[in-house]
């Protein structure tokens, strides 16, 4: 008997092994068998049974064990993972392996454990169990998800705190009624614990978890529940996407703008448009929820692709925050000479807030102290040696840090370069924010919510919780602030650097200040006071800001989809960025170079619809040690574009060049 075996290795094609009759008879696609893979032992999921294989049967090699012979994967998740792979052009062992639990597939001594299976209860506090009668809109929105006989996403955009997740919550709950099952997607799982309390409160019993920072352990555990049918509700990150669910009757993406829906290594793929095509494959619905969608989203929706369902309004009409705009560049503006990046505007509305006994959050997508440490001598500056990017200077602990690879310094006394002592930092970040603000309001209780200090879930909940209980005055944090918590007592937002996104070297650079903006003002007012919001910049008058400022949406999306149009970006062309990296870097350019030649000599004959720009140095030219080149493709077709990557893939084979070359279908990351 043969058997086709894809085995998790960077190449694409599955292969063919015998097997005696007795054990081909056990297994069915989806088992797991070792194999020899080169000079060593393999796993390998099966594909099939072909009747005969193009290589001689006696040149074949055979299976050497059974490892799981009940199927990992049905059928319907095969043609779902089937898709992935062809789609990412990634190879189709790498996928599997990507999507179930390695302890699974790769058990360590004896086949699977079958037995004990953990129940799937989760603690959660009582005070969110409150249910809400829903309003017009929410109503409306439930209505039109549940009555739609057809199988087309539907976009919820809800402004924030409209009661999106009320929404989700309603139409999950008549699937479950009807038997069936749902997953929820949420952009970083650890970030939003509230709103896990409020589905296991809301289900109990019913929800399992799946998240990267799981053990392996309970990763099973949760998977065994869903498997077993115990668990019909699966929340969780990107992965959940695989969840094994079976009569899937809905997924959600909660904040589908967010870009952590998108895996950066390995395999590229993107969740929420994952989500969309297993919605499909399964014929069950699909809800995209966001206040700030994606404008590839807002685009299916304005062409009809997607349902457009909108919360105009926040529950029990709460007003939206009023906003107002502060110029940097006005040196009468600035509160200090040492301190240019704070306004006496700021200053003061924060003063009045804190009078009424209010919270203020204040944002600075900016970790540490300073931006960069320089030699005010000679003018060198601390780089990280294995990613070429500039070191981050912290001051409590002092430190010099890499955001890419983690390596950390001790600061130095003197420079490197020239021995001078006259070092300076530059960029403002969030630990020099709190050290000013500590001295402008010593009375006030001032936290910082940022990766310098909350390590992990126990530090999240526990500042959550203290901004909740008012504990804290002043918040300042980072993106993490952005991620749809509700804080009731904040009610003044500041952003203390409104350009700081504008300005990356992306074409998305625009839409997310856009949705930064609006979601950071989004945290104010949420609950009986009114919010404020003060937007600090240098370009008070610049289009993004103002539409972002004062709610106009529609304009925003216009002139942006009118941008993307005339330059050819997505979401009217596909892209593709080839990335590739390698040790050496003059290796790494020719290989680049030799692969451009291809793509360009082919698309000039075969693919008139494909477009090859570059190859470039990445703008982030080296990161973990690898010097890193690309090269991105842009195409109004997707079928010449698959076909393009196919050959490519196919060529690069024959090479076999030490050159790593990866393709990021729809990248997200252009650095
Ligand atoms: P979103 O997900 O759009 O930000 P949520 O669903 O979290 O909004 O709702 C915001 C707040 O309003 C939550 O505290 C929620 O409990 C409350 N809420 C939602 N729907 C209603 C409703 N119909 N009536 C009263 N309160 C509601
Ligand atoms: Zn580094």
């Amino acid at each position: 008997m043969i058997v086709d075996v894809a085995i998790p290795v960077r190449v694409s094609n599955s292969f063919h092994y015998t097997i005696d009759d007795e054990s081909g008879k056990s297994l069915s696609r989806g088992s797991v068998v070792a194999v020899p893979f080169g000079s060593r032992t393999a796993y390998g999921f099966v594909l099939g049974f072909p009747e005969n294989s193009d290589v001689d049967n006696s040149k074949l090699k055979s299976v050497k064990e059974v490892l799981v012979s009940e199927p990992l994967f049905d059928e319907s998740m095969y043609l779902f993972l089937k898709w992935v792979s062809d789609y990412y052009c990634h190879p189709l062992g790498e996928v599997i392996a990507t999507a179930i639990p390695k302890p699974l597939w790769a058990p360590k001594k004896s086949p699977r454990q079958k037995g004990k299976s953990q129940s799937g209860t989760l603690s959660h506090s009582s005070s969110i169990l409150t249910q809400h009668e829903l309003n017009q809109t929410q109503k409306q929105a439930v209505d039109s998800i549940l009555n739609s006989d057809e199988t087309k996403p539907f976009l919820l955009h809800g402004v924030t705190g409209s009661g999106k997740t009320e929404v989700y919550m309603h139409v999950l709950s008549s699937v479950i009624e009807e038997g069936k099952t749902g997953i929820i997607l949420v952009p970083e799982i650890a970030l939003t614990p509230q709103l896990t309390q409020r589905f296991s409160a809301r289900f109990p019993n019913l929800i399992a978890v799946l998240h990267s920072d799981l053990t392996p352990k309970e990763r099973n555990q949760q998977w065994e529940l869903i498997t077993k049918g115990v668990a019909k509700i699966v929340i969780g990150a990107r992965s959940a996407i695989f969840a094994p669910l079976k009569n899937l009757g809905v997924i959600v993406v909660d904040e589908e703008h967010e870009t952590s829906f998108k895996q950066e290594d390995s395999l590229r793929y993107n969740a929420r448009d994952l989500a969309v095509v297993r919605a499909k494959l399964h014929k069950a619905k699909v809800i995209l929820g966001s206040a700030t969608p994606s404008v590839e989203t807002y685009q299916n929706a304005l062409s009809g692709k997607y349902n457009h369902l909108k919360l105009p309004e926040r529950v029990n009409r709460r007003p939206m925050p009023q906003t107002y705009f502060i110029d940097l560049k006005d040196k009468n503006q600035w509160f200090s000479p040492e301190n240019r990046w704070l306004s006496r505007g700021l200053v003061s509305a924060i003063e009045n807030t804190l009078n009424q006994g209010q919270q203020v959050m204040l944002y600075l997508n900016r970790l540490g102290f300073a931006h960069f440490l320089f030699c005010g001598d000679c003018g060198h500056t601390w780089r990280c040696k294995n990613c070429d990017v500039s070191l981050t200077y912290y001051q409590n602990p002092p430190l010099l840090k890499c955001h890419y690879c983690g390596v950390q310094k001790k600061v130095p006394h003197t420079c490197e370069n020239c021995s001078g002592v006259h070092l300076e930092t530059m960029g403002l970040g969030t630990e020099q924010v709190e050290k000013s603000l500590k001295s402008i309001f010593p009375k006030a209780r001032i936290s910082r919510m940022d990766r310098g200090v909350i390590k992990g879930k126990k530090d999240l909940e526990k500042i959550l919780d203290q901004i909740n209980q008012r504990q804290v005055d002043i918040v300042i944090g980072t993106q993490m602030v952005t991620k749809g918590h509700d804080f009731p007592g904040i009610a003044l937002v500041g952003i203390l650097l409104a350009d700081a996104s504008l300005n990356l070297p992306d074409f998305r650079a625009n839409e997310r200040t856009f949705q930064i903006i609006t979601q950071v003002a989004g945290r104010a007012g949420r609950a009986e006071v009114p919010g404020e919001v003060y937007i600090q910049t240098i370009h008070p008058e610049h289009p993004v800001l103002l539409s972002a400022s004062r709610y106009q949406q529609d304009e925003f999306y216009r002139t942006e989809l009118a941008a993307r149009k005339v330059f050819q970006f997505p979401p009217f062309h596909r892209a593709v960025m080839l990335r590739f990296q390698h040790s050496q870097p003059a290796k790494v350019e020719s290989f680049a170079y030799q692969v451009v030649r291809i793509l360009q000599k082919e698309s000039e004959k075969n693919f008139p619809h494909c477009q090859i720009l570059g190859p470039a140095e990445a703008p982030i030219s080296k990161l973990k040690k690898m010097y890193r080149w690309q090269c991105l493709i842009k195409s109004d077709s997707v079928k010449e574009l698959q076909t393009l990557l196919k050959l490519l893939f196919d060529w690069e084979k024959q090479q076999k060049s030490p050159v790593q070359m990866a393709a990021d279908v729809d990248p997200v990351n252009l650095l």
